[in-house]
């Protein structure tokens, strides 16, 4: 088996390209190449047959110059510290790339929630958030989810720290549910931010949005949510798929019966209708569009060359290895990076930590007007910096964000 490329050293590879480019100080790069605080955490549960099993949990804050350090939380048997680091890092750049004022960071659970109880996993969740209670906070750094983590994992770290607190204390944490202060179309927000990017690159590129065929790698939160709005903008979904694998439509799946297919099997495989493709032959389809929904390192040198997409709409984070970028490049390929692509989810948790201080809410299409200007305007910004420098999409992204918060850095010194 190939060994998985590390995400933490693809992270710093990225910084370190980017820092040449920029001219980056040498003090800012050294600085910006290693998280500000790490928290590696023991978290026993009573399992249900009365079994206690020891789980590993990391939180990694990697740069708060532009404010509270902000990023969800992963529940995956993959989890290891450097793949939050890096997710940290990622995030950093993904709250300077749309301009809003938070940091990076990232949480995660070495663990099988498929394999759990909902009470093993509220066990674990609320042991989790307690171990990390004396570093976070709505001044501090507010977790989210992420990966197999939902609004009523918030809820639950929430309701843990409001305890410790002895009131409640909402602003821990974004992506709650609306009657606990969530923000409306916060659950939306990562895939209608997929759409966005998508319908720009189409327009970008000339390309009509009516009938642009698309696949969809990974078919949760970003991935399900990002190919029904797709498909409401008139694009043609004709693959997706999940761990288990993947189902193909030529003439396009309808998605809200595959979310609905989906709910009831746990799957979206042997879909009526669907043929069966697998999780590699999806990401080499001949589509229009190839949204990467799932997990890191999904496109790497070994199968690059063979994506006959137009464009990337990179919904998960970190789908993409350096390798493979230049390959894509090299090959035309329009890519429209994670820190922009899916910075729709972050955004709305801005807007719903924005809400929950002032206490006042916002109508769902007061929510979606604001996401799509931050995001149409972080697109532009992307795709004229990326004309300037004559770079991928990925590298100018990167080259304003390490910019913003180099920026940052440096009026605020160095303490002491
Ligand atoms: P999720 O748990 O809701 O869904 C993950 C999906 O990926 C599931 O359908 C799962 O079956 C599928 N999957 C897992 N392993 C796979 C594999 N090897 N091949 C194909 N599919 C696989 O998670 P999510 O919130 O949709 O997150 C997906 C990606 O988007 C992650 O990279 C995450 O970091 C990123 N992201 C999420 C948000 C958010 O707001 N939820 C925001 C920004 C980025």
């Amino acid at each position: 088996m190939t060994k998985q490329p590390n995400p933490y050293e693809i992270a710093v590879n990225q910084l370190e390209k980017v820092a040449k480019l920029i001219d980056l100080d040498n003090g800012v790069l050294e600085l910006l190449k290693i998280p500000q605080r790490i928290m590696i955490v023991q978290v026993p549960v009573k399992m249900d047959d009365g079994s206690v099993q020891v789980f590993l949990g990391y939180r990694s804050q990697h740069c708060n110059a532009l404010g509270p350090w902000k990023g969800g939380i992963r529940y995956h048997p993959n989890v290891t510290l450097d793949e939050v680091k890096a997710l940290s890092m990622w995030m950093t750049w993904k709250c300077a790339v749309v301009s809003i004022p938070l940091g990076g960071g990232k949480g995660g659970i070495t663990c099988n929630p498929k394999e759990m109880s909902l009470t093993e996993i509220e066990k674990m969740t609320r042991r989790y958030a307690f171990m990390i209670a004396p570093i976070i906070g709505p001044e501090c750094d507010i977790p989210a989810p992420d990966v197999y983590t939902n609004p009523q994992t918030m809820a639950w770290i929430m309701d843990t720290y409001s305890m410790l607190k002895g009131y409640a204390v909402p602003g821990v944490v974004t992506g709650k549910p609306i009657i606990i202060g969530g923000s409306r179309g916060r659950n939306e927000a990562t895939g209608r931010g997929v759409t966005i990017s998508t319908v720009e690159a189409l327009n970008y590129l000339k390309m009509p949005i009516k009938g642009a065929t698309v696949s969809v790698q990974g078919f949760g939160n970003v991935g399900a949510i990002g190919a029904q709005l797709m498909q409401e903008q008139g694009m043609k979904i004709v693959a997706v798929s999940d761990s288990k694998g993947g189902i193909h439509d030529p003439n396009g799946l309808d998605i809200g019966k595959v979310r609905q297919y989906k709910a009831e099997t746990g799957s979206v495989i042997d879909f009526d209708g669907s043929e069966r493709i697998s999780n590699k032959e999806i990401l080499e389809l001949d589509v229009d569009v190839l949204a990467p929904c799932a997990l890191e390192n999904a496109i790497t040198k070994d199968n690059a060359d063979n994506i006959r997409a137009k464009i990337t709409s990179e919904g998960a984070n970190g789908p993409t290895t350096p390798q493979a970028d230049e390959i894509l490049y090299n090959n035309g390929v329009f890519v429209c990076p994670d820190i922009l692509a899916n910075a729709g989810g972050v955004t709305v948790s801005y807007f719903e930590w924005v809400q929950g201080l002032q206490n006042y809410f916002w109508s769902e299409e007061q929510v979606n007007e604001q996401l799509k200007n931050i995001m149409c305007c972080a697109f532009s910004n992307v795709v004229t910096e990326a004309k300037r420098h004559k770079v991928d999409n990925r590298t100018a992204a990167y080259a304003l964000a390490v910019h913003r918060v180099s920026e940052a850095i440096k009026l605020r010194g160095l303490f002491p």
